[in-house]
């Protein structure tokens, strides 16, 4: 083990080992990948306190001595194969020091494998990556939106865990394209963190609407509802997709709303289409709460957040996180309507507002 000597310290000491001993780097980074895997695995077993940012500590130092000889290593195809796959698994497990280690060693050996590793920002609550010709301080930038996203949230909704896996940081993955073919979307599959997949089309920052209407900012709020739920199971979605949409416009008004996101929201004007506001003036939603429908689910979570107000939804989301309540999937939460009326009355102090949250479900 490690224990508190650190990872820069470690790093700078072992270059030494590598004339000593003969170097390999497929199992070098074999190794590397195999601890850092092996790290996540006992964590997602028993999460308990621990945040992915103390978690790089009980990395060996026998792994990170691999890694070390590796970026030592003279450049051939092996050894920057070896690399990629040794930053990809530093991202993993949010270890930056390594993950930019690669990287620099990458760009000046060979660009190509460094351009499949793409570049990141790691911050307290997420890792962000980006690919492709991005330009310098995008990812900085767009760090700052989603830092002020989760404060909203954090103000609005007060939801305590992010990731699928406790203690987690979540993933953006933030790639350029040439056009927007598929909206943002919540990737369920990794085995240890929830990420986000968001496309861009502007390196030289993140505007939204794009000029043919896509609201990427609303859709970013709107993914992170995905994140701290999912309703019913695989094959019947029991919100309709309306529990995003509501997280996502009560985000985006709340934000617009609020003079401490001023500056963030300068090139983000999706409030002009997506708000809380415009949700309860469709006729569509003007109809009896119910599960049958994405307007009748929008009309429950409309007169829930105006009668008991989001923090009650938050602590109730908390509530049953906390208590494992509903089932996972690959770790992902899936909770029903009847487990959140339960929960929603238990963090309820009002006695009196109880009858009135019950007749909102069906
Ligand atoms: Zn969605």
């Amino acid at each position: 083990m490690m224990g508190k000597l650190p990872l820069f310290l470690t790093c700078g000491l072992l270059g030494f080992f590598s004339a000593q001993l003969g170097a390999d780097p497929v199992r070098d980074a074999g190794d590397y990948v195999a601890a850092i895997e092996k790290v996540n695995a006992a964590h997602a077993k028993k999460p308990g306190d621990a945040r992915e940012a103390d978690l790089a500590e009980n990395v060996p130092r026998q792994a990170v001595v691999g890694l070390a000889r590796l970026l030592r290593e003279s450049p051939s195809e092996e050894t920057n194969a070896a690399l990629v796959e040794c930053g990809e698994a530093a991202l993993d497990l949010a270890i930056e020091d390594h993950f930019s280690r690669v990287r620099t060693r990458l760009l000046e050996t060979d660009p190509d494998s460094a351009a499949k590793l793409g570049d990141a920002v790691v911050r307290e609550r997420f890792v962000v990556r980006g690919f492709g010709a991005l330009e310098d301080g995008f990812l900085a930038e767009f760090a700052d939106l989603l830092d002020g996203v989760l404060d909203a949230y954090d103000a609005v909704f007060g939801f305590a865990e992010w990731s699928k896996v406790p203690g987690k940081k979540i993933r953006i993955r933030v790639h350029l394209e040439d056009q927007i073919t598929r909206p943002p979307h919540f990737a369920p599959q990794f085995p240890y963190h929830s990420e986000i997949d968001m496309p861009v089309i502007n390196p030289a920052g993140f505007k939204s609407p794009t000029p043919k209407g896509q609201m990427m900012f609303y859709g970013l709020c709107h993914e992170l509802g995905h994140l701290i739920a999912m309703w019913g199971d695989r094959q019947n979605q029991e919100d309709h997709h309306a529990w995003a949409h509501y997280t996502g416009v009560v985000i985006v008004e709340h934000m617009a709303k609020s003079a401490t996101y001023k500056d963030l929201l300068a090139n983000r004007r999706d409030v002009r289409w997506r708000s809380l506001t415009m949700e309860r003036e469709k006729p569509e939603n003007a109809i009896a709460p119910s599960d049958k429908s994405k307007p009748g689910v929008m009309s429950l979570f409309i007169r829930l957040h105006d009668l008991a107000g989001p923090k009650m939804i938050g602590d109730a989301m908390n509530r049953m996180d906390a208590e494992d309540t509903g089932h996972r999937i690959n770790h992902v939460r899936y909770y029903s309507f009847s487990d959140f009326e339960k929960a929603l009355i238990e963090v309820c102090e009002d006695r009196e507002q109880d009858d009135a949250i019950r007749s909102l479900f069906p």
